[in-house]
């Protein structure tokens, strides 16, 4: 039995001061390969943003509906952000998305070898926000290799 799945959601609520900027190469996001299908309304994901002393962190997010990614040109993610802010409505390609609520193999062995290559990249103290994604002027979530396609 893997361990269970656990995401520090919580730290997630203690953010008041913006994160440090910091550059970190993500080369396991772009080869993940998961179903559109693997993800449903309803489901509560995460995508890494950054990092909070050490461990991996990011937005917590509601998946709302099946929604177009333009930046990809594929089948998308809308997702809520319940904490509101600028950007409560986005739209995420499937491969950027993790499940927090329940176990899954998938999303957990993903997110292993996503602490893998960016955590040694990352300081180990401190709220970073890595540049490895953004978000286009239509609030669509763009990993830095899906650039070239968006473009
Ligand atoms: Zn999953």
């Amino acid at each position: 039995m893997p361990p269970p799945f656990r995401f520090p959601v919580e730290v997630l609520l203690m953010l008041d001061s913006a994160p440090l900027p910091v550059h970190a190469t993500d080369t396991v996001t772009p080869a993940r390969e998961v179903a559109h299908d693997h993800f449903a309304s309803g489901d509560r994901v995460v995508v890494v943003r950054g990092s909070l002393d050490g461990d991996l962190h990011g937005d917590d997010l509601t998946i709302v509906a099946p929604s177009w990614h333009t930046p990809t040109g594929q089948d998308g993610w809308r997702t809520r952000n319940p904490h509101g802010g600028t950007r409560t409505f986005s739209t995420a390609h499937p491969r950027y998305l993790i499940h927090v609520e329940r176990h899954c193999p998938e999303c957990f062995a993903f997110f292993r070898a996503l602490a893998a290559e960016l955590l040694p990249q990352l300081p180990p103290q401190g709220c970073t926000e890595g540049d490895w994604y953004t978000f286009t002027g239509l609030d669509q979530l763009v990993h830095r290799d899906d650039y070239e396609i968006a473009a």
